[in-house]
């Protein structure tokens, strides 16, 4: 199966890949567009019934998405996926400490990433779905702080 990275329309950058957990994901590696750590989402079987956007088990466990909701301030402004991920391990401690400890994090205190997958891939799912869910919108502006060396990350805005 060849994924096509839905924002670029284009299968160029594209890869597929399991999760820690032998989920696929995709990955859309055009750094230009999405920073260094690219842009992941669920690829969908083209046959199946249309895919249910809040269907990972630990999300449903952790409330993942209703959380990561109430991580995107409703103001009207994009804000950055690193301020959402820090406003998440500010009103979810346990939760983000449980997502660190399975899949790592790049920089964080705490439990390493040493693959392409990390907390942080994992949360970018999760907010993709939301923004196929029509509850967010997503673009891709410059990363500062400790998530310059993306280049480009994605911010969020509530619709
Ligand atoms: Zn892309």
């Amino acid at each position: 199966m060849i994924a096509f990275c839905p924002l670029c329309a284009s299968d160029e950058y594209t890869s597929l890949d399991m999760d820690p957990d032998g989920k696929q994901f995709a990955l859309c590696s055009n750094a230009n567009e999405h920073g260094a750590d690219g842009y992941a989402w669920i690829p969908s079987t083209p046959s199946g019934p249309e895919r249910n956007t809040r269907s990972d088990s630990l999300g449903i466990d952790l409330g993942v998405w209703d959380k990561l909701l109430e991580c995107v301030p409703a103001d009207g402004e994009f804000h950055s996926y690193g301020e959402v991920e820090d406003t998440f391990f500010a009103l979810y401690p346990r939760e983000a400490s449980t997502l660190q400890n399975r899949y790592g994090h790049r920089w964080r205190e705490g439990a390493k990433s040493d693959g392409t997958y990390s907390m942080s891939v994992y949360l970018a799912l999760r907010l993709s779905e939301l923004r196929r869910e029509g509850s967010l919108e997503a673009t891709w502006l410059p990363a500062e702080g400790e998530w310059a060396y993306n280049g480009v990350i994605s911010h969020w805005r509530v619709r």
